[in-house]
């Protein structure tokens, strides 16, 4: 194809063609035409709210079906926020009162803690490299460098209990050496308690060991999936209402819907 070949003049796009047309006051026939034209689009609108709004009015219908199953998925999360709330009994099993000795917390940063429990030496110093953030500096994670909880888990402890424990009592040691830090820091007195069994009191809801700090992750773990379920349940009861809305507004705008229909039937007819 040569470059000389006239290009074919630019076509306007469907809609705009339509909007020229319908411009067209000179050619009252192609007005008429177009005024039919939208008016039976508007009749198609019209006739979707209507059928939506009998529907609506039918004792069958989408959104009582769906409020059915709402209802149904409510009632099983109700039964599991009864269930959740049930406390279960957790393991516990007591520790011996040895005593908790030795203990020392320097007097300058980078802070060392130590203490010992019976033959068992337990060591944290500060990590050293601060770290920024936002501007503020962070105190330092205190890091475990020496002793074992399981070289004092008791003996007598079997089996898979005995794992449990003896996650419980590193997470306790950890949490108290951590308070002996924070009580240096904030210049208070150091929170010292005397036997090694003071670590891992009982929970007075579940039964099971908490930490030195009465921190239960058992009645915490309990807490947090009972919000879950109870934010689940807030939830359906919104959609649910939702539905009933909208079926509501859909019955209660059929009648003018129908007038509106009527109206346009009647424009309709004028056109014929
Ligand atoms: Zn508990």
């Amino acid at each position: 194809m040569s470059d000389n070949t006239p290009k074919p003049k630019p076509q306007l796009p469907p809609h705009m063609q339509r909007l020229v047309r319908d411009r067209n006051i000179d050619d009252p026939q192609a007005a008429a035409e177009s005024r039919r034209a939208a008016l039976e689009r508007r009749r198609m609108a019209i006739q979707f709210d209507i059928d939506q709004g009998e529907l609506a009015q039918e004792p069958e219908n989408p959104w009582t079906h769906r409020i059915v199953l709402l209802t149904e998925a409510l009632a099983n999360v109700e039964s599991e926020i009864q269930a959740a709330r049930v406390i279960g009994p957790q393991p516990y099993v007591a520790l011996p009162s040895i005593a908790i000795e030795d203990v020392a917390v320097s007097e300058v940063e980078p802070y060392e803690v130590s203490f010992r429990i019976g033959a068992e030496r337990f060591r944290w110093q500060e990590k050293l490299d601060w770290i920024e953030r936002g501007g503020i500096l962070a105190q330092p994670v205190l890091e475990q460098v020496g002793g074992s909880a399981a070289a004092i888990v008791p003996e007598n402890v079997a089996g898979e209990f005995r794992d449990d424990l003896q996650t419980h009592l590193s997470d306790s040691l950890n949490a108290y050496a951590t308070m002996l830090r924070d009580a240096r820091l904030n210049e208070e007195t150091l929170p010292l308690i005397a036997t090694y069994d003071q670590l891992l009191p009982p929970c007075p809801t579940c039964g099971g060991w908490m930490d030195v700090k009465g921190h239960c992750n058992a009645c915490a773990a309990r807490k947090v999936h009972e919000q879950d379920l109870l934010h689940e349940r807030q939830h359906l009861m919104k959609e649910r209402s939702a539905e009933a809305e909208e079926r509501h507004r859909l019955a209660e705008r059929l009648p003018l819907a129908r007038k509106r229909m009527a109206d346009l039937e009647r424009e309709l007819a004028s056109l014929m």
